[in-house]
């Protein structure tokens, strides 16, 4: 660390101090955050992962230990049949059965929960996150919160104050019970308690017509309502911080009575909140249709490398609503990240507050921590003109070690962003950004050109034959071909762009020539008959 974290205004830093102020000045705290695996994790949940995060390392740096746990509350009931999912008809008979208990749709994992557990689960350690995951189904499943399902049976009158306190109608009943029963004989959460014997045995009745007393230190069948769950678990886990969506914490949401039930119930002061935004999503070209309109964390990895997902949130505000975007807009973030790093590493130069911050929001980015030196910086615009030519990244990336003496970590982010380049041209790239190069100019296009072009295009041809050139120096070859020739620059730049690729413009002549290999234009050029 550069700077002196205690007084940094980084917003997880500010959090982190706030955690301890409330919390207690501690050795070891607890962060948390879950969700309900009903569908694809996307990357709006995945906020609310990355914030916890983020705000687990200011606490780490500020010399704290930290536990990261993630719920998964898989034991929540199958409530709806999301439209992607292939099977409609067949899955309806699942409804209100357990996620852990409905069968994988795709068949390739072991239920519907894990199906889209796994895919978190095995995308977060490329960005660096790695919490502890609880699965709720098998807390449940085993009983361990028998004893404090029933602390919440006896608070039950309580639990029903603070709740209708909330309420303006549909006020809860004397009837009301803070729990669910999955059926022992159909599986579902369709019953109704009827009985509490004040110990660990509830009676109920099943729409399916079974009547049954369980015992939930033995059954694993009961579990408590989401009002109650949440704060139950806050204080089971010792939660000190967690983060809730703009849903959960609207007045009178889930988190302000979490706050009173654990005060009233478990006698503990809540976690530390902070609320998180939404993720608006800006997209080129077709947006995934297979998941419906939402998009995963995977597919942003596609296009942006992690440290730039990771600088993306580690850079806004969790209050503040942003964008990601699939546009052209891809090629500027890069250069905002790039721009980030170059201050972090001294060679850009900026005032001392802007210094701080930026520095800051450039180590959370970082999946390790910061190399020693600086990275290699492979400009997105470029890689993407790169994977014009050769296609592949691994070819592109021979291209670069013939141009560049770059060490192993350089060469790793130079492929990393010529494959992100690669799908964004395939997924995303509007169509001024594609260009294929011709190994033969056509014949309708050589046919239109006039003498003196083809005079320029045979200069050009001997000038890349002579010997290696910059950039720069290329540069003023052209213009001296031109005055040569004596024809306007414009006719000449549409002349070359025609011959290689088909197109009256392109990527800035000079280094694409040079990108591609000044042999390899000499040879398309070649095949013009002079
Ligand atoms: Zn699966
Ligand atoms: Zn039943």
């Amino acid at each position: 660390m550069i700077m002196d974290v205690r007084k940094s205004l980084f917003w997880a830093d500010q959090i982190a101090r706030k955690i301890i102020a409330e919390q207690g000045d501690k050795k070891n705290y607890t962060c948390a955050s879950g969700i309900t695996p009903s569908g694809v994790v996307h990357i709006g949940n995945f906020r609310e992962i990355i914030t916890t995060h983020l705000v687990v390392k200011a606490l780490q740096d500020l010399g704290k230990k930290v536990r990261f746990i993630y719920s998964w509350d898989d034991f929540d009931r199958f409530r709806k049949i999301p439209k992607n999912l292939p099977d409609q008809e067949g899955f309806k008979k699942y409804l209100m059965m357990p996620l852990s208990d409905v069968p994988d749709p795709w068949g390739c994992h072991e239920s519907y929960a894990r199906h889209f557990e796994s895919e978190i689960e095995e995308t977060m350690p490329v960005l660096g996150i790695r919490p502890e995951y609880i699965r709720q189904s098998e807390m449940y499943g085993k009983c361990i919160y028998a004893n404090h399902i029933k602390e919440a049976l006896e608070y039950r009158r309580t639990i029903i104050d603070i709740l209708n306190r909330y309420r303006k109608k549909n006020l809860l009943s004397e009837e009301w019970w803070p729990v669910r029963i999955y059926c022992e004989n159909c599986r579902k959460d369709e019953t109704k308690v009827m009985d509490w014997d004040g110990g660990y045995i509830l009676s109920y009745t099943c729409s399916c017509g079974f009547k049954g007393d369980t015992d939930f230190s033995k059954t694993g069948n009961v579990k408590l309502v989401w009002r109650v769950d949440w704060p139950m678990r806050w204080y089971y886990e010792g939660v000190d911080f967690e983060p809730a969506g703009k849903d959960h914490s609207t007045p009178g949401g889930s988190r302000d009575t979490a706050n009173e039930i654990v005060k009233a119930v478990w006698k503990r002061k809540p976690p530390t909140h902070l609320m998180y935004d939404f993720i608006i999503i800006k997209s080129g070209g077709k947006m995934s249709g297979s998941e419906g309109n939402v998009v995963k964390v995977s597919e942003v990895l596609d296009v942006y490398i992690p440290e730039i997902v990771r600088f993306l949130f580690a850079g806004t505000k969790p209050r503040k609503e942003f964008t990601i975007s699939f546009d052209e807009e891809v090629i500027k973030i890069y250069e905002d990240f790039y721009y980030t790093e170059r201050v972090f590493y001294g060679s850009e130069k900026v005032q001392e507050k802007l210094k701080n911050h930026l520095v800051r929001v450039y180590e959370m980015s970082c999946v390790d921590e910061p190399e020693k030196n600086m990275p290699a910086q492979p400009g997105f615009k470029h890689c993407v003109e790169l994977i014009n030519i050769f296609r592949a990244p691994e070819k592109a990336l021979e291209r670069v070690k013939e141009m560049e003496k770059l060490n192993k970590k350089d060469l790793d982010r130079y492929f990393a962003v010529l494959s992100r380049a690669k799908a964004w041209l395939e997924r995303y790239a509007p169509e001024k950004y594609r260009f294929e190069l011709k190994e033969k100019p056509e014949d309708r296009i050589v046919n239109t050109l006039d003498d003196k072009e083809k005079t320029a295009l045979k200069e050009l041809m001997k000038k890349l034959e002579e010997k290696d050139y910059t950039p720069d120096e290329l540069f003023t070859i052209f213009y001296e071909i031109c005055e040569d020739v004596s024809i306007e620059p414009k006719r000449f730049f549409r002349a070359v762009y025609l011959v290689l690729l088909g197109k009256e413009y392109g990527p800035r002549l000079a280094p694409f020539i040079i990108s591609t290999g000044q042999k390899k234009i000499a040879e398309i050029l070649k095949h013009i008959q002079f």
